[in-house]
């Protein structure tokens, strides 16, 4: 079969370096590859006719200037290349998107791995208590990662889980309690309890939530910290609410003087609260000092009432024997709370159970059931006894 030859290679290279000067800054796209097709289609070897192949006048070696001209066209194709795919693809926003993507990934891997640490390789801002030695967590500078710490074991899960249930425990009460028909429970009943149940629930809840996040930041730890202690003060002053109404139902003026007093004594716990120092391990003791103050502050309308009504009804009617167990729970635990007992007789042995913020948690939340228990009968008395004599000369609020 004849082998046909319509174009050289010669002939291919001097037409390609004739368009170069012609289009200066931008060929057609793939002229190389036009090129090298045509010359393909051009050529027509027949695969058994190797003498055609030999026949073939080998072309000549291009000259310098000619590679230097291709070399410059095939250069100014990947250019106009490049150029077009730049403006088609964002790169700021890919490698934004790569940067987040690949900080996810490790905030991801960090946060199922860390490890409890020493107190000493704790931040100034997250060491509180010396004598726990381990089992500290380290700054967890995520919400998701600090909730997630609640079903790990360290410091704080006592702390956590304490406070936690207590809180759900007393939001089931209020729930049950609140839900009763009027008939069953009036509503001014139902409000004064209220006031209790908010303060329980609004103490347990912002100590579960300080216990959890205060290893976020040194920010959000001491936000959380102000809150939890308003929350105790809020605690203080719904339990004095429903003792109050029902220890002086009948007597309008010390029920009004106690319950205001009451209020200016819970508003400056709080303003105390939210001073910055308050919550440094220095000022522990002014802490404990500023609750037990305010609890103890009880203490004056429960003489006025035993002075007026006597041992035996203070007994059966004013739940006095609640009152007083009330009142030694909560003093033990701010107590043990103040001098950090037992972990100061027993340094690093009561890392994660039994140390004394532990302990006052569960005397806390033991001392919010005992008093439920107290005004609970302080109510049911009062539901048995009826209304204040009409001949009494004292008023009913
Ligand atoms: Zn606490």
């Amino acid at each position: 079969m004849a082998t046909t030859i319509e174009v050289t290679p010669e002939e291919i290279l001097n037409e390609r370096q004739d368009e170069i000067p012609s289009s200066p800054a931008v060929h057609e796209d793939n002229s190389d590859d036009d090129d090298i097709r045509s010359f393909n289609s051009a050529v027509e070897v027949p695969e058994d006719d190797v003498e055609a192949i030999t026949r073939l006048p080998s072309p000549e070696p291009p000259k310098p200037e000619e590679n230097v001209g291709l070399l410059r066209s095939r250069l100014r194709n990947c250019l106009h290349n490049f150029e077009t795919v730049c403006e088609d693809v964002d790169f700021s926003s890919m490698a934004h998107h790569a940067v987040e993507s690949a900080e996810d990934f490790f905030r991801r891997v960090w946060e199922g791995t860390w490890r409890v640490v020493h107190f000493q390789h704790l931040p100034a801002w997250l060491q509180d208590n010396d004598f726990l030695h381990h089992a500290h967590r380290p700054p967890l500078p995520s919400f998701s990662a600090c909730f997630k710490s609640i079903f790990r074991v360290h410091t704080e899960t006592g702390n956590i889980w304490t406070h936690l249930l207590g809180c759900l425990a007393f939001m089931g009460i209020a729930t049950y309690f609140l839900s009763r028909p009027n008939i069953e429970v009036e509503l001014q009943e139902k409000l004064v309890f209220a006031a209790f149940f908010a303060g329980a629930i609004i103490c347990l809840g912002m100590s579960f939530a300080f216990h959890t996040v205060s290893c976020h930041s040194e920010f959000v730890g001491r936000l959380f910290s102000k809150l939890d202690y308003c929350g105790i003060a809020f605690l203080i002053m719904g339990s004095f609410v429903p003792w109050l109404y029902y220890g002086f139902y009948c007597e309008f003026l010390p029920k009004v003087i106690y319950l205001s007093v009451t209020t200016i004594l819970g508003t400056c716990a709080i303003t105390v609260s939210l001073w910055d120092k308050f919550g440094t391990p220095r000022y522990r003791p002014l802490r404990a000092g500023v609750f037990m103050g305010f609890g103890l502050s009880g203490v004056v309308p429960a003489m006025h009432y035993l002075y007026s009504e006597g041992w035996l009804k203070a007994a059966s009617e004013a739940a006095m024997g609640s009152l007083i167990l009330m009142a030694v729970l909560y003093i033990s635990g701010a107590l043990l709370y103040a001098w950090r007992v037992p972990e100061r007789f027993f340094p690093g042995k009561c890392d994660i159970w039994f140390h004394s913020h532990q302990l006052f948690h569960i005397l806390v939340i033991a001392a919010a059931f005992v008093h439920y228990h107290g005004i609970s009968e302080m109510a049911m008395y009062r539901l048995t006894t009826g209304d204040c004599a009409v001949d009494d000369p004292r008023i009913v609020l």
